[in-house]
């Protein structure tokens, strides 16, 4: 579906289908009693696998009984074991350049904040950040811009084929998201060309006063329909794995819930794909910024809003990032997290300019988590999880109406299960401290014992001798 259009066209499902939807009307039984019976159904049907409706969505956000949240967090437990298995996504971001023509209220990039340093990595910036990234065992990244006329297409496609190009060791990455503007149809068709995974926007706040409140009108961002419509135009443009996400602490969070799924549901009706992750960025201190705490989120209703969606939208894979400290991680990955990052820095030039401790004036916002990968994927390994760098499926094309990783039964079992294992061994053989390695070693012998003894467990097993024994790597299914 190709469509090249000009800069400004929107794409052909564009309309304000918030609005639409009556997300204040769906809320407006918040503070009334639940009826059981009723939550026990709107579960059931999650448990289905079953997408819900923005009216069920809303009665997981009324039910408001300790008895009834628990049975939600139960169901979300659940729901994330069935279909994810224990399996966590990692990947590192790379902020390229801060300079930025919005005047966003909570951001430290914004152009008028004037006690920030502006830079924008060079080529060679670029080569040695991801040199460090890879020496770390990364293989998944995140690219990170603000919006600025430099940041074109081209220019962002230039970076992604950089950033493909670097080998260091036995490091690649690859697989490079990209967190930026939306674009016209011609750009995104640009970045596309050069590889890219998935092209994540933020719509910040599905509520369309305060988007006015915090995006000023005078800026491109505060356009709020090109920026609704963003992951629509990519779609249309072939980049079928766009992110969708919603910045807790800037409106009522219920609220941003329901319009995380309107916007699923609406993509999901006008292209027959829905957006491959879901992102629920909090709102942090950043430097030069005054944050307005009206609408801040407390820790209990962050746990609801992320096992709120895990049952509303079960096929989404949703990002639980570094902006949260490690023990909330822990506990709220649980409820459905399918990716996290890890050893993250948002310094720019951060991974390896700068020491352990946050340098404020060059960071967009405080990160509450700034432990190294290795450290992360320990915690994962002893909690449990198996951590995979995997990045088969796009590969392969499996994308977008081509995503097949829940339809095909036993998909998980034959394919992600084992590329989380190669991949996990991969970083035990070549990056991982002795402790840790130790632990993933028996994760791996764990993991085996629960697979069938068939030949996709042959081919797996010899698939890891492959890696320890003769340094083969990238040997995805
Ligand atoms: N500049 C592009 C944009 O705004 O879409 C892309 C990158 S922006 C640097 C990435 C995201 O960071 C934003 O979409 C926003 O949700 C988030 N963000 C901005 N300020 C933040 C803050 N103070 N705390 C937490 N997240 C923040
Ligand atoms: Fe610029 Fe993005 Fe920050 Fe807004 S959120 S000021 S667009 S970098």
């Amino acid at each position: 579906m190709a469509i090249i259009g000009n800069e400004n066209k929107l794409s052909e499902s564009a309309r304000d289908f918030i609005d639409e939807a009556d997300l204040p009307g769906l809320l407006a039984g918040n503070g009334s009693t639940v009826d059981d019976a009723r939550l026990d159904d709107v579960i059931a049907k999650s448990m289905a696998k079953d997408p819900l409706s923005l009216e069920e969505t809303a009665v997981l956000l009324a039910a408001d009984s300790p008895g009834q949240v628990d049975r939600i967090y139960d169901a979300a437990r659940q729901l994330k074991r069935d279909v994810y298995g224990n399996r966590i996504v990692l990947f590192a971001p790379l902020y390229i350049g801060n300079d930025c023509t919005n005047d966003c209220t909570y951001c430290a990039f914004r152009r008028s904040n004037k006690e920030v340093i502006r830079r924008t990595l060079s080529m060679d910036d670029i080569r040695s950040q991801v040199e460090a990234l890879e020496n770390h065992g990364h293989k998944r990244l995140i690219l990170v811009f603000g919006e600025h006329p430099r940041y074109t297409p081209d220019y962002i496609a230039e970076c992604v084929r950089q950033i493909y190009a670097v080998r260091v060791g036995q490091g690649e990455i690859r697989r490079v998201n990209i967190n930026a503007a939306p674009m016209d149809h011609a750009g995104y068709a640009a970045v596309k060309a050069a590889g890219i995974g998935t092209y994540q926007i933020f719509q910040e706040t599905y509520h369309r006063e305060t988007y006015g409140k915090v995006h000023p009108s005078n800026t491109r961002k505060g356009d709020y329909m090109w920026r609704l419509d963003g992951v629509a135009r990519a779609i249309e443009a072939d980049c079928d794995d766009v992110g969708i996400g919603a910045l807790f602490g800037l409106y009522d969070w219920r609220y941003e819930v329901l319009g995380l799924v309107a916007h699923g549901l609406h993509l999901y009706k006008h292209y027959n794909v829905g957006p491959h992750t879901i992102s629920f960025p909090r709102l942090r201190p950043a430097h030069g910024v005054s944050l307005d705490e009206s609408y801040m989120v407390d820790d209990e209703n962050f746990k609801r809003l992320v096992a709120t969606l895990r049952l509303a939208v079960p096929y989404t894979g949703m990002i639980l990032t570094a902006r949260e400290p490690p023990e909330l991680r822990r506990e709220i990955m649980a409820f459905g997290v399918s990716q996290i990052d890890a050893g993250s820095r948002i310094e720019l030039g951060g991974y390896t300019e700068v020491g352990d401790a946050q340098v404020v004036d060059r960071e967009q916002f405080e990160l509450g988590d700034i432990r190294s990968l290795d450290e992360v994927m320990r915690e994962l390994l002893v909690d449990g999880y198996t951590p995979s760098f995997c990045t088969a499926c796009y590969r392969l094309g499996r994308t977008g109406e081509n995503f097949m990783e829940f339809a095909i039964p036993g998909f998980i079992q034959q394919m992600c299960t084992p590329n989380a294992l190669t991949t996990l061994c991969e970083y035990l053989v070549d990056y991982a401290s002795e402790e840790t390695r130790a632990a993933g070693e028996k994760l791996i012998e764990e993991e085996l014992d629960k697979l069938p003894d068939n030949k996709r467990k042959a081919e797996l097993m010899d698939r890891l001798r492959r890696i320890r024994e003769n340094d083969e790597r990238d040997l995805y299914f």
